[in-house]
């Protein structure tokens, strides 16, 4: 049971201003105006900005919505974009006045983003150029679209057969660059992101105005050195992807820097970027780490400016932690949180006695220690919570003013995500040692993540056992030097059949999204069924890892990353054929 709040006995004197996300493009703009916000296009002029002017744009977008798109408050505004500084100021603009910024990601599936954007209700959808292709087949599906916004000035505006198409910088002209922005109860939704979920549905995750702040108060104060008004933070880390981490609204409040990297970066190309604008902090998933450091050690490169590196959204390699740390002297700070968490949860800052080397690399090979703010508990399968001793694992739970109480109009994931007691289930398997440092141990989400972005092993199912020959199919997640991990389908086939593992992957091609493809089609005679006849997959991963593990020992042993991913492959190749 929750406890019911009661009203205060004595109510404290102190103001009550709502914590509202304009606040902090309006503090930004006062007081770290010249600041620069910068995006970079590879083969274009960098463009420069500052955040007296994203305000001021934003203040315009403003105007634009309300009076030009009659957008009011608590509607759905998405955005279909990379990082930019036009996309930060569509967070500025949109939640400014109390409607909903509804980030939606690219590299999703058609049906996903289709069903996403009919569930959200997103009246207009603002894009990037090169996305339009993207959109354009999908518009007929989308009836509660009212309009498309391309974000480019009117000369760059691509010829389209999106209804009611319109270039950014034309819906804002003409509208003032000033604006009170209006007091909203600070419990107002702010932005909105869907996450893939084990029943293959995405689910809408719907943070509000308070829970940004409280969250970006909490990383302001955590970061430590990492963030501050001599910080340049480029983040790798997408605009669409939990509010990049909730790092546009922490630069602002800080007065940082703001690098916009180009979506399709290359490690050499990513290098230069953080060169060039004396990049402090960048946050991303591993993979993006584990390339860098490649091109680095091939290049013999080293860092001028480079200070924090936060890495997150899956667990990142020893190995790859010890590089950055001891070789190119820059720290890391590995961090668990999800969508639904805002997603900052623990941070991996080690305690002053773990500090030194060498323990300092496996402190930080673990997921942290907890914010303040967030209440967190390791439960066993019958709900008992779990001694913090290093050895019991258990499902995180976690509770708090940033953590999701709900998926946007979605009951059913609301009563399977929330416990009775009102915590949110991560469908995290860790320990906590009695230090207070989490470790993920496994996963018991239905799910596969792969260079930060998720793959649903059901939807993957589903389309396999579409194919003729095949009577059950379980997709899993393995490990994978790169990408964290790698989807591998294993195949059943029906009575009297033969089932030709290329003919499968041919089957699945043009099915499901591209870097959704498994890389191995294992075909075996049957599956391991759990007493309730789901197929288990946590068997089936002992299986593999078993298998694997051998080569694994021989890979590991290799020590350099390239050869290593090498090796794998080539194990892997044998083991299936
Ligand atoms: P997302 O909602 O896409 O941000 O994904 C959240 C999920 O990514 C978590 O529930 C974990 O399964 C995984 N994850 C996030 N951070 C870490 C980490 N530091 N180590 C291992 N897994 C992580």
């Amino acid at each position: 049971m929750i406890a019911e709040k009661s009203a205060p006995v004595l109510a404290g004197l102190m103001m009550d201003r709502s914590l509202q996300i304009s606040r902090l493009i309006d503090h930004a703009a006062l007081w770290h105006g010249d600041v620069e916000i910068v995006t970079q296009r590879t083969g274009l002029p960098d463009q420069r900005s500052n955040y007296r002017q994203v305000r001021a744009r934003s203040a315009q977008l403003a105007h634009a919505l309300r009076q030009r798109l009659g957008v009011a408050a608590g509607e759905r505004v998405a955005t279909f974009a990379w990082n930019t500084q036009r996309h930060l100021e569509l967070y500025y603009g949109v939640s400014g006045i109390g409607a909903v910024l509804h980030t939606i990601n690219p590299r999703l599936f058609a049906a996903q983003i289709a069903y996403i954007v009919n569930h959200a209700r997103d009246r207009f959808i603002f894009l990037d150029a090169d996305l339009v292709p993207v959109l354009e087949p999908l518009a007929a599906q989308l009836p509660h679209v009212e309009g498309y916004v391309v974000l480019c000035a009117e000369n760059d505006l691509p010829p389209t057969s999106l209804p009611g198409a319109l270039a950014y910088e034309t819906l804002i002209a003409g509208f003032p660059d000033d604006i009170v922005w209006p007091e909203l109860d600070e419990r107002t939704a702010s932005s909105l992101c869907y996450t893939s979920g084990t029943t293959g549905n995405p689910k809408g995750v719907l943070y509000a105005h308070r829970s940004t702040l409280l969250h970006t108060f909490a990383q302001a104060a955590s970061w430590q050195a990492g963030a501050g008004s001599q910080t340049s933070i480029l983040p790798v880390v997408p605009l669409f992807h939990a509010n990049a981490w909730g790092l546009p609204y922490l630069a602002p409040m800080q007065g940082s820097k703001l690098v916009f990297a180009d979506p399709h970066l290359d490690p050499a190309a990513l290098y230069d970027a953080l060169e060039r604008e004396q990049v402090t902090l960048s946050c991303g998933v591993p993979t993006i780490w584990l390339r860098l450091l490649e091109h680095l050690e091939r290049n013999d490169l080293r860092f001028s400016s480079l200070k924090l590196l936060g890495v997150g959204g899956a667990a990142a390699p020893r190995s790859m932690i010890e590089a950055f740390e001891v070789k190119y002297d820059v720290r890391v700070m590995n961090a668990w949180g999800m969508t639904e968490t805002s997603p900052a949860c623990t941070f991996g800052i080690p305690k002053a006695e773990h500090d030194v080397l060498p323990q300092r690399i496996d402190y930080k090979t673990c997921a942290g220690r907890c914010l303040f703010g967030v209440e967190l508990r390791i439960v066993d399968d019958a709900g008992v919570a779990q001694p913090f001793d290093g050895v019991a694992q258990g499902e995180i739970h976690v509770r708090g003013p940033w953590i999701a109480s709900g998926y946007f109009e979605d009951e059913e994931a609301t009563a399977r995500g929330i416990t009775a007691d009102g915590w949110l289930r991560t469908g995290d398997i860790a320990t906590v040692d009695p230090d207070g440092y989490v470790a993920i141990r496994d996963r018991a989400k239905d799910v596969i993540k792969s260079g930060g972005e998720w793959i649903s092993s059901i939807d993957l199912e589903n389309v396999a056992v579409a194919h003729p020959d095949v009577a059950e199919a379980a997709a899993i997640g393995v490990p994978h030097p790169t990408w964290s991990e790698r989807p591998v389908l294993f195949a059943v086939p029906k009575a009297g059949r033969e089932l030709d593992p290329a003919a499968v992957r041919a089957f699945l091609d043009g099915k499901i999204a591209k870097w959704w493809m498994p890389d191995e089609v294992i075909v075996v005679a049957e599956l391991p069924h759990t007493a309730t006849g789901k197929v288990s997959k946590r068997t089936l991963r002992e299986q593999h890892a078993a298998a694997l593990a051998s080569m694994e020992e021989t890979v590991d042993s290799l020590g350099d990353e390239v050869g290593k991913a090498k090796l794998y492959f080539e194990k892997r190749r044998e083991l299936s054929s």
